[in-house]
Parts: C-alpha cells; structure tokens; sequence
C-alpha cells in the first residue's frame, strides 16, 4: 500500500505532495512535480519517537515527512522498530530503567544532599542566620516554649562564663543563648538553624554545677559552629518540599516546620564532632572533658526510667533521641 508523504527537495521551501511505495528494495516517490527511485541503503530513517512524523532523510539533502506512522510502519517493518520503542516493550529494560533511578535518587540523597546542603549552609550570610531564627523563637515561644522560671543572676552568670570561653579553631559563638522552660521537653539544649542556642530551664536543674551545664552547651557549639542544624533543616526541607509536592499539600508541612526543627536527628558523625569540639573546647578553658560525660548520664537517667512507652510517643522531642547514641558518646568522652 502506498502512503502518503510530503518532500522537500532540500533546495526550496516548497512541499511536495508525494506517494512513497516499494519497489524490492527501492523506494519509489511520485507526485507533485517529483519522481525519485532511491535504494534504501542509500536512505537515512530515524526510529520513531512517539507520534511525532517520521522522516526520510535523502543523500542530497532532500526529505521527506510522513504523518502517517501506521501506514509507514505496515510498508516498511523493520525501519518502523526502534532501539527506544523496542526498549519500551520489554520489561526487563523498565526494571533496569527503574533500579538505575531509585540507585541515583539513593545517591543524590545519600552524597548529593548532604553535600549541597553544606555548600549552602556554610554560604548563607548572617542576617539571613539571625532572621530565621528570630522567626524561629517567635513560633516556637508560641507554642512549645515558655518563659525562663531561672533566676536572672544565674541567667547571666551562665551566658556571661559561655561567651567569655575561648573557642577551639573554626569555632562560632552562638547568634543568641535564650533560657526558656518547657514542661514536655524536659531537660534538654538545642542549636537553631542560624545559630543560637537554646537552653532548658529543667537542663540547668538538672546539672549539679555550671561546668556540666557548660558542657552541653559547648556540644550544642560544636553544633553551630558547623552550622548542623542548618544543613539538617536545609535536607529536611528539600525531601519535605518534594513530599509536600507529591501529596500537594504545603501548608500541612509550613504548619509541621517548628515541631520538626526539634525532632531533627543528628547523625552519628555529627554528634562526634559536636562532641570532639566540646571536648577541645572544655579542655583549653580547664573544665574537665568528664563533664560532658557526666552530664549525658543525667539526661539519659531522666529521659528515660518512668516515661512509659505511651507517654514517650508523646514526648516526641527527647534530648536523647535527637542525639543518640548516648553509650558510645559516654564512652568516647571517657577516654579523651
Ligand atoms: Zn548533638
């Protein structure tokens, strides 16, 4: 059957209305002003793509277009296949195509993120850093913090020994330390994105002198120094941003932001560092390495021995939990 075509002589604009058929192995053009006799080996035709026309592509420039894929398909079998539409029909390539996407979403994920989240974090200027976490203490003062019950001279003692600590090389002093209470987070300290730090009422309770309470802050240092939260939230967002997308619904998770900033789990080489940093810091200011140690003992003891498993499931914001691994620390403090 022959099919219908339009040809370009490759020297003028004009179309030319055409009929292609065979002839063995010779394709045959007739119409319009045209009549050509070409072998096929001397023809380009590239496979097909979609239902856009095919193409016939001549030595000497010329071309022909069908806009009858069916139909050139039924005439020339072998040129209708494709490497792409031959790969579309089996289903052993899907899987191949579908395992090569989830090992490079894993990689991105895995090496991508965590690198590009450092880039940005380590490039973001300093007003940025304090704006967000000035917008960060306006919605969490609303909702899962409280004013300080600490006495203000304690306040002041404590911020003023902190800030007047010397730092171990490529260390940042905290934007802000804000002392708040908060009855369901229990003891507990935590670096914001941009830096600040803040500190629990029940962590100062907790501590039996300032040097331990020191030391969680110097961890929390090692935190910010290294701008962890941020990177952390930066990941965060980018895999909440993509998920919001898919489930189309982004207000859930603006809503969702704050209560997941506290919930952000350090991974265990970060929690190294903050803790190799704190023990640098404790040790050039004189203050036993110990401390620390001593201290993560208190926070695991309150953490964990009456909170029944119901109640943990509550307290989704546990100190122990956003930094875990509590023995290994112990232990790796034990021996510096
Ligand atoms: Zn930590």
């Amino acid at each position: 059957m022959p099919v219908t075509a339009v040809y370009f002589d490759g020297q003028q604009a004009r179309r030319h209305e055409v009929m292609l058929s065979l002839d063995g192995d010779v394709l045959l053009l007739q119409g319009d002003a045209v009549e050509r006799r070409v072998s096929l080996s001397a023809l380009k035709i590239p496979p097909p793509l979609g239902n856009t026309p095919r193409l016939i592509l001549f030595a000497d420039g010329a071309r022909c277009e069908i806009a009858d894929n069916q139909g050139f398909a039924a005439m020339l079998p072998h040129a209708a296949a494709s490497w792409l539409s031959g790969m579309e029909n089996s289903w052993l390539y899907a899987m191949a195509a579908l395992l090569l996407t989830l090992v490079l979403a894993a990689v991105a994920y895995l090496w991508g993120l965590p690198y590009a989240a450092r880039e940005v974090a380590d490039r973001l200027p300093d007003y940025v850093l304090v704006q967000m976490d000035n917008q960060f203490f306006a919605s969490l003062d609303q909702t899962l913090l409280k004013p300080t019950a600490l006495a203000p001279d304690r306040r002041q003692a404590l911020g003023e020994r902190l800030q007047g600590m010397s730092l171990p090389p490529g260390g940042v002093r905290p934007n802000r330390i804000e002392f708040r209470g908060s009855p369901g987070l229990g003891a507990n300290a935590f670096a914001l994105p941009g830096g600040s730090v803040v500190v629990l009422d029940q962590l100062v309770d907790l501590a039996d002198n300032d040097e331990e309470v020191i030391a969680v802050l110097a961890h929390e240092m090692g935190h910010v120094s290294q701008r962890h939260a941020m990177r952390q939230m930066l990941q965060a967002s980018v895999i909440g941003l993509a998920m919001a997308w898919y489930i189309g619904d982004v207000s859930s998770l603006l809503a969702a932001a704050p209560t997941a900033l506290l919930q952000t789990r350090y991974s265990r080489d970060l929690e190294r560092t903050a803790d190799a940093f704190a023990a640098d810091m404790l040790r050039i200011n004189g203050i036993p390495v110990s401390r620390l140690a001593d201290m993560l003992r208190k926070l695991e003891a309150s953490h964990r021995p009456d909170a029944t498993k119901t109640e943990k499931a509550e307290l989704m914001i546990d100190y122990l939990s956003t930094h875990p691994n509590t023995e290994e620390r112990i232990k790796s403090l034990r021996g510096r």
